[in-house]
């Protein structure tokens, strides 16, 4: 597997530091506000990343900070006239509650910063004994950047160029223009913390190390973020790993690229700002995620919603395609012949041999294509463009055999269609309706089921129909069958048994 690493600037090979497990950190949102699209972005393509990791096998551990306390919440607090405390704990439930609607998987571990104070200052105890960082006497902590021979390595950076041209502001303590607070002294009113050098806060940059380190062990796997994240917050990361620890934070570095709205990039005072609950509230989060996943998450993501729009076509079709073939497999609506074994009957006319063997390679070809481009840096784009190939090569072979299509094959079809998108957390797969609770009253009329339930009278029934087949008794098979069909239910005959489902459409 090829992965892009920012700090080298070339793809290489991934191997994981312990085999058959990755250990994943993404930095999370600071919580004062909605989240906008690009940052939907951001967690949609790290989410497809690590759900394709899991597909292949890996064992992944995937932790995410919440920052929970920062100037932005402090300030929206004041604005509200409420605690900051309050803005964090609002926001944080937002959050959670949009990507859960993205259908972005739950961290494996989600620790917030306020909550991991005391392993903060204890990295930030630890670079001040070593001599890379400095307590001012105004009680704050800065890392001393010219301490640190390797800073500058993850962004491509020189030291000399941070620090030529820059100059320390007057009303700063700090020594040089490139050092970073790792601790903020407590302004009257704001959240604080007893510390060694007086009630304070941490700094956002020391949050992920603390945590990464705490969570994980360093050197992690890899470290993601947008792109917006390299410099100066991963290159900070990074050098307090390195000073406080001899090793670097990560193993290797991910980044995705901006989102931009229209052809420009997204602002307020554009007037094309975008929060992700806003599209989500207009729009099905399958259709989003195609639209993302469109686009290698390296380069840069032009949004629009005419191009959303597009996508969810483009979703439906695929939707369409998947109930087609799975319609196709269900021998059942032909008639009340016995299930078809697997094969093609031979030297029947008009047999639907080539077609069939036609569409067989075309499902082997979409899977070799789908992990040949994920393994390629996660090319999604390549990825979805074999699912789209597929289906489009499967609508062809539903046309070409009207109603002679090849149960299995059809079937091979679907299944690779529903898995594949749903790797890159895309369900195409027909949405399943409830069983009504009639099946109930008819399974004990047919079946002698006294239960209540009707997933089991379902059973009770399609035992009943097959028991009838068993004995050639066609006519009373054929009326479990159609009394079931009269509930606006179908009995779906599979290869590992029957069952009855809502009819789509
Ligand atoms: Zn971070």
């Amino acid at each position: 597997m090829q992965i892009y690493d920012t700090e080298r600037r070339a793809k290489r090979e991934f191997t994981p530091r312990e085999p058959g497990k990755v250990a994943m950190y993404v930095c999370g949102p600071t919580v004062y506000d909605q989240i906008h699209i690009g940052n939907g972005r951001t967690f949609v393509a790290f989410d497809a990343i690590r759900r394709y990791l899991e597909w292949t096998g890996l064992d992944v551990t995937f932790v995410q900070n919440l920052t929970d306390v920062d100037d932005k919440i402090i300030n929206r607090a004041a604005e509200e006239g409420r605690s900051a405390a309050e803005v964090a704990s609002d926001y944080t439930a937002a959050f959670r509650e949009q990507m859960v609607r993205m259908g972005v998987e739950p961290p494996t571990v989600q620790p917030k910063a306020t909550e991991e104070i005391p392993q903060m200052i204890e990295l930030i105890e630890e670079l001040v004994e070593k001599g890379h960082a400095y307590a001012t006497a105004e009680g704050d902590v800065y890392f001393s950047v010219s301490s640190c021979p390797t800073y500058g390595e993850v962004s491509g950076r020189r030291v000399e160029d941070l620090l030529a041209g820059a100059r320390v502001e007057v009303d700063e303590a700090k020594r040089e223009s490139a050092d970073f607070a790792l601790w903020k002294a407590a302004k009257p009113g704001e959240p604080s913390w007893e510390s060694p050098w007086g009630l304070g806060r941490p700094g956002w940059h020391t949050e992920c190390v603390a945590m990464a380190k705490r969570y994980l062990g360093v050197p992690i796997d890899i470290h993601g973020g947008g792109s917006d994240l390299v410099f100066p917050h991963h290159e900070n990361e990074n050098a307090q790993a390195e000073a406080a620890w001899g090793t670097p934070l990560a193993r290797l570095w991910m980044h995705s690229g901006m989102l931009r709205v229209d052809g420009e990039k997204m602002s307020k005072s554009l007037g094309n700002f975008h929060t992700l609950k806003d599209v989500l509230d207009r729009y099905p989060a399958d259709a989003l995620r195609l639209l993302v996943l469109q686009t290698h998450y390296r380069s840069p993501l032009d949004f629009s919603f005419e191009r959303l729009e597009g996508a969810r076509g483009a979703w439906e079709r695929m939707k369409n395609t998947v109930s087609a073939l799975l319609w196709a497999a269900r021998d059942d609506a032909s008639g009340h012949t016995e299930p078809r074994a697997g094969g093609v009957p031979e030297g029947e006319p008009g047999s639907a041999e080539e077609p069939t063997a036609v569409l067989a390679s075309a499902v082997a070809e979409a899977r070799a294509e789908f992990s040949r481009s994920m393994e390629d840096d996660f090319n999604t784009a390549g990825a979805l463009g074999a699912l789209f190939t597929l289906a489009t090569r499967a609508n062809t072979y539903l046309a070409e055999v009207a109603d002679g299509a090849e149960p299995n094959v059809a079937r091979e079809a679907a299944d690779a269609l529903v898995e594949l998108f749903g790797v890159l957390g895309i369900n195409v797969a027909p949405e399943k309706a409830a069983l009504p609770a009639e099946l109930v009253s008819l399974a004990a009329e047919l079946a002698d089921y006294a239960g209540s339930s009707a997933a089991e009278a379902a059973d009770a029934l399609i035992a009943a129909r097959a028991k009838a087949r068993a004995a050639r008794d066609w006519a009373r098979a054929d009326a479990i069958r159609d009394r079931i069909a009269g509930l606006g239910l179908a009995v779906e005959d599979t290869p590992t048994g029957s069952r009855v489902v809502a009819r789509e459409g």
